[in-house]
Formats: structure tokens, C-alpha cells, sequence
């Protein structure tokens, strides 16, 4: 028997839970994209896309996903035969480092492996080794989506700032943009990177690149833009098919629009953030009082402080966490994320592998459920766990909804 039929919840590190207000706001007749409705009302949303990332700077929006915009980003930021160099606390940060070597750029990464945060002693002497000033940029993510390490941005950049390095930053902070706290401009991001599908609630299909004025200004000559890419025309518009190069994403934006009204005006971003820290709060004392009754399940991220605030990523012991997420999908509705970069999909260690993300449009019904549904799942499958998880994770939920 299933118990999955209702609404089905989607635990994956996005595509995230979009609002039914956000879909219904697509749900039109196709726009007039030269003058009228749509024209007007994205004139509205280039302030909501500054406050939302916490910049007055310059922002370019892209039809693309995540790995297209760190490709505009990377066309912006660098000429043939620049050096970069890319902090990566998991998969997608050697994701990023790929994509910038594939241009002809010459990149170092410093790789801190699958669950620990970066450590800045080896920036730090990274960046003194590198006396000619020679890396154009440093990259990094906010939140890696595949261990879920989120970065010291603010540490990041005060150690840039002790060395005097004048490498540009540029972060991605598209699993964490619209869940996790972030201040482009106060914590001194020159780039940032984001996709319409994670904290921002949209569809796939939307990337943005926001960049600062230095960035700008530094990159005035980089050799490996084309016009497709380009940043300029992009956030500096004369006429409206420059925002695109091309037909804009028509109904992405009236979800987009709709995404940022929740976001912003009605909930409040302070409120979000706040949302999705007691989230991940509940989640990690669920774990901790379940691993307490079996060595094998375990938290990646050893300490709350590296953890990000919008996705979990977990060990189970293989074969179990494969086992638990057919189960809490085919029995309980509930979708969890697979554990991605941990072992390849066809090592046997693969499947100990889980993430429970609670990104976007969730609250705490959807989080406590969730944990109650793998809770049944465990029980069902007979994998051991510790007492008291749920009864744990509703104090979170208690304590932070005071
Ligand atoms: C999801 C994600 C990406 C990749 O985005 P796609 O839209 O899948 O291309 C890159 N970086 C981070 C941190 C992500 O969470």
C-alpha cells in the first residue's frame, strides 16, 4: 500500500517547491513583449533584484541555468591567458573551475574536500604566493548544494582585504540567495551568481549576475565576451530586447515578480531568513537525536556554524539512504535529494548517501513532515535510529515561531 497520494513535496535542492501564486502569475496569454504589461512591470523588478541580493549595483539577467551564468559570469570576468582561483568545499565549485578552464583561463583550485569548510590559512598563503597580483578573481560558493558547506563570505573577503589582494570576488549563491542571510555590498562581492529555481521559487530558466561597479570597470576588456554574454547591454538597457539580447523569458518574470513580492514586501527577508535557519535547525536536531542510535547516520557538516540554511546533506550507512528515499517517495510523497558527489552513482557507498532540502517555499509543516515520513520510512525498512527526533525537531519549530 502508498500512503503518497496528495500533494506530492519535492525535498530536492531544487528544482524548489514554487508558490501555486507564483505559477498562477504565468498562467497568461503571451505578452506583448514590444510596449504594455510586461515592459512596464519589469521596470519594477530591477530594484527588487538589487534588494533581494543587497547591492544599489548592476544586475544582468540571463535565460539560462546555474552553469550558464557561471559561464556569463566567466566571459565577463576574464581574458585568455588570465589566472583565477577557486575555493570549492564540495562539487560545484569544481564544477565552476571547469567551466573557467574550458575559456583558456589558467585556474588553481583549492580543494577542501566533501564536508569541510574552507580554511582560510591556505587562502591566505595562496594569495601572498601570489606576489605579481596575477589571479583576476577569486570564486567561490556560498553554499556548496552537494556537501552543503556554506562559506565565510565576510572572512573571505577580510582576508583579500589583509593581504591586499586586488583579486575580484565573485560567489555563487544560487542554492542559498533567498534562504540563507547575504549582503553583496557590505560583505564586498564584486560578482554574484544565482538561478531562478532555488531560494527564488521561479522555474528553471532565470539566472542572474549581479556585479559591482569595480567589476565593471576592471573588465572593461575582457577578451572572451561575446555580444550573447555580455554584461554591459544587459544592465544597461536602452531598449527593452537589450535586457534579453533577445525575446525576454515573458513568463518566468511574472513569476519572478510574484516570487519577489512574497519575498520582499510581504514576508520580509530578515522573516525568510529566519525561516529557513529554524528549518535547518529542526532538521539537524532530528539527526542528531537519530544518529544517536546508529553510528552510520550522521550530518556532512560536523559543525552548525559551516552549515548552509537551505539544504542538509546526510549519511545513512549504504544501502540505506537509497532504500529510505524510494521509500519516503513511493510510500510517504516525500522526494528527497540523492547525495551527489559523495561516491560515483555506481560505487555501492553511493547509496548511503542522502540531502533534505528546505529551500524556498516550505514552512514547518513541510519540514516536520517530511522528517516524520522518513521517520516511518526507517521504521519500515528496520534501519536502527535513535528516539526522540521528532519530538525534537517540533521543539525547534516551537522555540523559533516565538
Ligand atoms: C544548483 C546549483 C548549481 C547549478 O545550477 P543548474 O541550474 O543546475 O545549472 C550551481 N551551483 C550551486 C551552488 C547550485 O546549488
Amino acid at each position: 500500500m502508498t500512503l503518497a497520494h496528495g500533494r506530492p513535496y519535492l525535498a530536492i535542492p531544487g528544482p524548489s517547491v514554487m508558490p501555486d501564486r507564483v505559477l498562477s502569475a504565468m498562467h497568461r496569454a503571451a505578452p506583448n513583449i514590444y510596449d504594455g504589461a510586461l515592459p512596464e512591470m519589469v521596470e519594477t523588478l530591477w530594484p527588487d533584484l538589487r534588494r533581494v541580493a543587497g547591492t544599489t549595483q548592476n544586475v544582468a539577467l540571463y535565460i539560462a541555468n546555474g552553469h550558464g551564468v557561471w559561464e556569463a559570469a566567466n566571459m565577463n570576468l576574464f581574458s585568455r591567458g588570465d589566472r583565477a582561483l577557486v575555493l570549492a568545499t564540495g562539487r560545484f565549485g569544481l564544477s565552476w573551475a571547469e567551466s573557467v578552464r574550458a575559456l583558456g583561463v589558467e585556474v588553481e583550485v583549492l580543494d577542501f574536500g566533501k564536508s569541510a569548510p574552507v580554511d582560510f590559512a591556505q587562502v591566505e598563503a595562496a594569495l601572498r604566493a601570489d606576489a605579481a597580483h596575477r589571479y583576476k578573481a577569486v570564486l567561490t560558493t556560498h553554499v556548496d548544494t552537494a556537501s552543503t558547506v556554506r562559506t565565510d563570505i565576510p572572512r573571505l573577503r577580510a582576508v583579500m582585504d589583509s593581504v591586499g589582494h586586488p583579486a575580484l570576488l565573485a560567489v555563487d549563491c544560487i542554492a542559498s540567495l533567498g534562504c540563507d542571510e547575504f549582503h553583496m555590498d557590505a560583505w564586498g562581492v564584486d560578482v554574484l551568481v544565482a538561478a531562478s529555481q532555488k531560494g527564488l521559487m521561479v522555474p528553471p530558466g532565470i539566472g542572474f549576475v549581479w556585479f559591482s561597479e569595480k567589476a565593471r570597470e576592471r573588465c572593461r576588456a575582457s577578451d572572451l565576451r561575446t555580444p550573447y554574454w555580455d554584461w554591459t547591454p544587459r544592465a544597461d538597457a536602452a531598449e527593452f530586447w537589450q535586457y534579453w539580447n533577445g525575446t525576454a523569458p515573458t513568463h518566468h518574470l511574472f513569476g519572478l515578480r510574484e516570487s519577489l513580492t512574497m519575498l520582499l514586501d510581504e514576508e520580509g527577508l530578515p522573516a525568510v531568513w529566519h525561516r529557513h535557519e529554524v528549518l535547518a535547525q529542526a532538521v539537524w536536531a532530528a539527526f542528531d537525536r537519530w544518529s544517536a542510535g546508529n553510528p552510520d547516520i550522521a550530518l556532512n557538516v560536523a559543525d552548525p556554524a559551516h552549515r548552509g540554511r537551505s539544504v542538509t546533506a546526510a549519511r545513512l550507512g549504504a544501502p540505506h539512504a537509497t532504500r529510505l528515499r524510494e521509500w519516503t517517495e513511493h510510500k510517504g510523497g516525500v522526494t528527497l535529494g540523492i547525495g551527489l558527489g559523495m561516491a560515483a552513482p555506481n560505487d555501492p557507498a553511493y547509496h548511503g548517501f542522502l540531502r533534505v532540502a528546505h529551500m524556498g517555499h516550505v514552512n514547518a509543516h513541510m519540514t516536520l513532515g517530511a522528517l516524520a515520513v522518513m521517520e516511518a520510512g526507517m521504521t519500515a525498512l528496520s534501519i536502527p535510529f535513535g528516539p526522540g527526533a521528532l519530538s525534537a525537531a517540533a521543539a525547534v519549530v516551537a522555540e523559533g515561531a516565538r
